[in-house]
This record gives structure tokens, C-alpha cells and sequence, in this order.
């Protein structure tokens, strides 16, 4: 159980190394990816090698994309809007995700100020990555749940999983950029979480259980509400 929050100052510099080498590497790639692309069309011969040559292409291209994500964005546009209808569209967007799976999307939405000021992209992205890491967890299936409330001034978002859970080990190295236990996992999705809810003056708070599942709790500060009825 711990606050990911504290350990952000320290990935802030990891994130913004990282995003130099993503920029630096992605201009030679579109060129190399370009002229691969004419080399086959021109060369029927070695079609299977063309077909890995491009899917590992389209690997490095889509951990270069959330690496980006951790330099400074360039338009980002705070907006007010309801967290409620950005946290369904997510699950709408992930729920034939869940169904593959054998998962049940269970929501309470109960907070009754759900009024936030954010960028919408920005927001939907850490929920996504939040809600595909645990529906990730659950490969057997199970009820994936989440849930707002209010407390004080904030909004608190919880992602509760009955997944595989972490150890404490695992715990202690989560959001470390490139830190994964998927075979095919970046190892960047929680980088990218952290970075946008710092960006938000919000804060991340995980608990886990090996074998029993994980809570993520995502604190999110609230706009006042406009007043009701003034006349
Ligand atoms: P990726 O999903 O590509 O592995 P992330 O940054 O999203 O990268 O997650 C890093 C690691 O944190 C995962 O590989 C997994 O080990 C662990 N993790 C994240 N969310 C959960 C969860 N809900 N339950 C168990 N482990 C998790
Ligand atoms: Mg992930």
C-alpha cells in the first residue's frame, strides 16, 4: 500500500529523458518504416519477413507514443467537465475488453459533485490505462468495480479488481517507467497515469493482495458547484 504520488518528482526526470529519446528516435523510424514499405512493394520476395519486420515496427512506435506522452504536452486545455461521463465512455469503449474476458463492469457512481476541471484526452487515458491494466489482471474473469465519491473538495475514483493482485515488490516498483510483468506490456501506462493526474493536482493511492486483487484510488479535486436556483 503506498502513495505513488511522493515518488513523482523522481519519474518526472526519468519521463522527460525518456520523451527526448522518443522524439529523437521517432523521425529515423517514419523514414526507415517508409522506405521498408518501398522495398516491399517493389520486392514480392520475403513476405513473412516484411510481416514481422512491421509489427515489431508498430511495437516501437506505440511505446515511443506513451513516452511522448510524458513530455510536457504541448495543447492541453483544461475544460470543466463531469469526471461521471468521462469515466462511462471509458467503460463503454472497454467493455468488449471485459466480455472477452469473462468480466463484469459493476459501477457506482454515487458522488454528487462530479464536476472537474481537466483535459477530457487526458483524463480518458488514465482511466483506460487504469481499467485495462485491471480487467489485465483478471484472466480468469471476475467483477471489476468502479466506484466516486465525494470526500471533502475532492472526488475519489476507485478501480477495485479481484485480479492476480502484487507482491511487495511489485508494489514498490509501480509507475518506475518500463516496469512490467506482461509479456507484451510497455511498462509505461502507469508513467503516463501519474504524469497526467500530477498535471491535475490529483493523487494515486494502491493497495493490493497477492491472489485476491487490487483498489486503485485516484483523488481528483473538484469544482465548486454552480449554486442552484438564484433568482
Ligand atoms: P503494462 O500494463 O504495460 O505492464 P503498466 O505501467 O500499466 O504497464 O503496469 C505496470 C505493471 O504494474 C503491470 O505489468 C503489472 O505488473 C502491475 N499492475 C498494474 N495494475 C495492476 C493491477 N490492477 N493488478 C495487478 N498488477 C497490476
Ligand atoms: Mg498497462
Amino acid at each position: 500500500n503506498r502513495d505513488l504520488a511522493m515518488q513523482s518528482q523522481k519519474l518526472a526526470i526519468a519521463g522527460q529523458l525518456a520523451a527526448g529519446i522518443a522524439h529523437e528516435v521517432r523521425n529515423p523510424l517514419t523514414s526507415v518504416n517508409g522506405f521498408l514499405q518501398l522495398m516491399r512493394s517493389e520486392n514480392p520476395a520475403h513476405e513473412q519477413y516484411f510481416d514481422i519486420i512491421f509489427s515489431e515496427i508498430k511495437r516501437i512506435d506505440l511505446v515511443l507514443s506513451e513516452m511522448l506522452v510524458l513530455a510536457k504536452p504541448q495543447s492541453i486545455q483544461f475544460r470543466a467537465h463531469d469526471l461521471h461521463l468521462i469515466l462511462q465512455s471509458v467503460l463503454t469503449l472497454l467493455q468488449s475488453n471485459a466480455n472477452m474476458y469473462n468480466i463484469i463492469l459493476e459501477k457506482n457512481l454515487h458522488a454528487l459533485n462530479s464536476l472537474i476541471s481537466c483535459d477530457e484526452n487526458q483524463l480518458k487515458q488514465v482511466f483506460i490505462n487504469l481499467v485495462k491494466n485491471a480487467i489485465e489482471a483478471m484472466p480468469t474473469g471476475g467483477t471489476l468495480r468502479l466506484k466516486t465519491e465525494n470526500s471533502g473538495s475532492n472526488i475519489v475514483v476507485s478501480i477495485i479488481d479481484q485480479g492476480v493482485g502484487m507482491t511487495d515488490k511489485q508494489l514498490a516498483q509501480l509507475g518506475e517507467p518500463f516496469f512490467t510483468t506482461k509479456e507484451t506490456g510497455t511498462g509505461l501506462g502507469l508513467t503516463v497515469c501519474l504524469r497526467i493526474l500530477r498535471d491535475h493536482s490529483g493523487d494515486i493511492d494502491v493497495r493490493s493482495e497477492l491472489g485476491k486483487g487490487t483498489t486503485f484510488n485516484i483523488t481528483l479535486p473538484v469544482s465548486p458547484k454552480p449554486p442552484s436556483s438564484v433568482k
